[in-house]
């Protein structure tokens, strides 16, 4: 296409009002998101305590909002649909964010400028509503209408008169996702009002008033969130913080679960959401983002939410101070929690519909070791390791409950790998290999080396340039990890000693796998310092491995050394988890017992 700018330019000329306000609508209103949450937030400014959302197909053909709050005196119906004018701050400033959600006056004429407008209000005292109508722009009739004191506001055909706008949408059901979010978004906000989502004549969603936060979290958030999430509060710079958080267990795949609020708005803080994730730091692995609801209460200098016309972010006069001060309460609410994850029902119900009808069971009467699963291939072999005609109370190896862990007395393992243990409440699992290696990288991290153990021979290791080089630059690093490698002879190095943990030695065949971990920098953690990168390769190589038949008491060993880390220690340096529990409750559920 030519694009000469001789023939192609034109003159400089002024746009015309009209294009002018669909200009500036197209900043107001994106989406039909955009237009529920400015008629929400208005709706919540008028001091309702109901509001209904009701859609047509997904807000694209109607969407109309409609509250039970102060409403509108008829004088001002004209004014209320007009751009820049407004009820919530005086006309000459200050701007500040005081107690209302909106104070630019552009939401209502916006919406008004890009669909078929009709706003019905009632004020509290008068004994009608009256209506007034815009169609794109065009102010139209007013009428007279029967109603309870609020406002409804009645949006069609969204993006009529702006094809290219409507053209950017996403299907209708797409767009009642992000509504019904939004509708959320803005109830953890605002959680004392009820609101209701009708679409296509179906209810979508309740939300009811929620006396507590909580109540409100988990309304959307689901049960399990009720059960598996602790509270966050504190003092933040000029402020407040107060929130529920959901426990490691229930972490989600995106942050779009976790929900920030300023004084009673929702808002998106990458700062914030960042901190948040900070706190849980190694708690969680690399791609899972903490979920929940976290309010910040700040004063009128700390904050502006005056910068964007759709109001979604804010800004903070001290950013980095109060991301900082959430991290450190975020952080204490979760490690002062119970500290044993628990097998959901989102993780049972899959396995179980899986399991066949009748499930083999041991032949009766054989209750010797590895009769349990009774294969001959040891495909679920089981290592008696205390149960042998022992009660295990008085002979197993047992660890005591200390802040927030379970009191555990162990029974065996299964497959060299998981430890089976009772707790308090039920069955508990350990991960043999998750245990000790968050025990060796604690210490490791706080330069306690690793207890180390002479091989009789030393055992040698050709190793290429890269790890040779890599074995320069770390080899105090490796001796602090209980591998004090040497050289042997040209070319070859010899491992001298290996990590030992009573009794047990580690590998020296880790080193080579340790040294290539190392030369790529180490293994990603968080927080994902090069020393927490470091100490995690190491703890990982020296750490008990899945397959390494274990002594009983080195159970209790590193349980006890587990529990005694300054903070308890949840899950594996990468983030998995060291201990699941299975309820008694859980048990009888599963299988169908309803009593005790
Ligand atoms: P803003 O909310 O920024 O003031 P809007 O265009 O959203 O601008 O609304 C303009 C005015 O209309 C508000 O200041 C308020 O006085 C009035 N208004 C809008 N919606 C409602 C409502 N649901 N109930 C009562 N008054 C409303
Ligand atoms: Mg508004």
């Amino acid at each position: 296409m030519e694009r000469s700018v001789a023939a192609g330019r034109r003159p400089i000329q002024r746009l015309d009002p009209t294009t002018i306000e669909r200009i500036a609508a197209g900043e107001v209103v994106e989406r039909p998101a955009s237009v529920v949450k400015e008629l929400l937030e208005n709706a919540l400014d008028a001091g309702a305590s109901a509001i209904t959302v009701r859609l047509a197909n997904g807000g694209l053909d109607r969407i109309e909002v409609a509250d039970n709050g102060g409403g509108i005196p008829p004088d001002e119906l004209e004014l209320a649909v007009e751009r820049h004018a407004t009820s919530k701050i005086a006309p000459e400033g200050p701007i500040e964010l005081g107690t209302t959600l909106g104070f630019r006056g552009e939401a209502l004429a916006a919406i008004a400028t890009v669909a078929r407008f009709t706003l019905t209000s009632r004020a509290a005292e008068r004994d009608a509503a009256e209506s007034i109508r815009v169609d794109g722009g065009t102010r139209g009739a007013r009428s007279l209408a029967g109603r309870a004191p609020g406002t409804t506001v009645e949006v069609r055909d969204l993006f009529y008169n702006t094809p290219a706008r409507r053209k950017f949408l996403r299907s209708p059901a797409a767009e009642q996702v992000e509504i019904a979010r939004t509708v959320e978004r803005v109830y953890l906000a605002h959680p004392s009002v009820a609101v209701e989502l009708i679409a296509d004549g179906q209810r979508l969603g309740t939300y009811p008033a929620a006396p507590e936060l909580a109540d409100a979290a988990s309304r959307v958030l689901g049960p399990e969130f009720r059960r598996g999430s602790f509270r966050v509060e504190g003092p933040v710079p000029g402020g407040r913080v107060e929130g529920y958080l959901g426990r490691p267990a229930l972490a989600a795949s995106s942050s779009r679960s976790l929900y920030l609020a300023v004084n009673g708005r929702a808002i998106e803080a990458r700062a914030i959401q960042q901190s948040v994730r900070a706190a849980f730091g190694d708690y969680l692995p690399r791609a899972r983002f903490p979920i929940g609801v976290l309010h910040l209460e700040l004063g009128s200098a700390d904050v502006d939410a005056n910068v964007h016309p759709t109001k979604r972010e804010v800004r903070f006069a001290r950013p980095s101070e109060i991301a900082e001060a959430v991290r450190l309460r975020v952080r204490a609410g979760l490690v002062a929690g119970p500290q044993v994850a628990e097998l959901s029902d989102a993780v049972l119900a899959p396995r179980s519909a899986t399991l066949p009808a009748s499930r083999s069971l041991p032949p009766s009467g054989d209750s010797e070791a590895g009769a349990v699963a009774g294969s001959a291939s040891g495909r679920a072999r089981f290592q008696q390791q205390t149960l042998a005609g022992r009660p295990p109370e008085s002979a197993s190896p047992s660890v005591a409950g200390v802040r927030g862990h379970p009191r555990l007395v162990l029974y065996g393992c299964l497959q060299s790998l998981y430890w089976i243990a009772e707790g308090d409440e039920g069955l508990v699992l350990v991960d043999q290999h998750a245990a000790s290696e968050r025990v060796l990288f604690e210490g490791l991290r706080k330069d306690r080396p690793v207890t180390r153990q002479s091989l009789v021979a030393p055992v040698p290791l050709r190793l290429t340039g890269a790890q040779e080089a890599t074995l320069a630059a770390h080899g105090a690093d490796l001796h602090r990890a209980g591998f004090e490698v040497a050289p042997f002879g040209p070319g070859v190095q010899a491992v001298r000693t290996v990590p030992s943990f009573g009794g047990r030695r580690a590998q020296p065949g880790a080193v080579v796998e340790l040294l290539d971990e190392l030369a790529a920098g180490g293994r990603p953690t968080q927080p994902d310092g090069l020393v927490e990168r470091t100490a995690a390769s190491l703890a990982c190589h020296a750490a008990i491995r899945a397959g390494d038949s274990v002594p009983p008491a080195e159970f209790a060993r590193v349980l006890d050394a587990l529990y005694a880390l300054a903070e308890p220690a949840y899950s594996c340096p990468h983030g998995r988890p060291i201990l699941l529990q299975i309820p008694r409750s859980r048990l009888d559920r599963w299988f169908l017992r309803s009593g005790p």
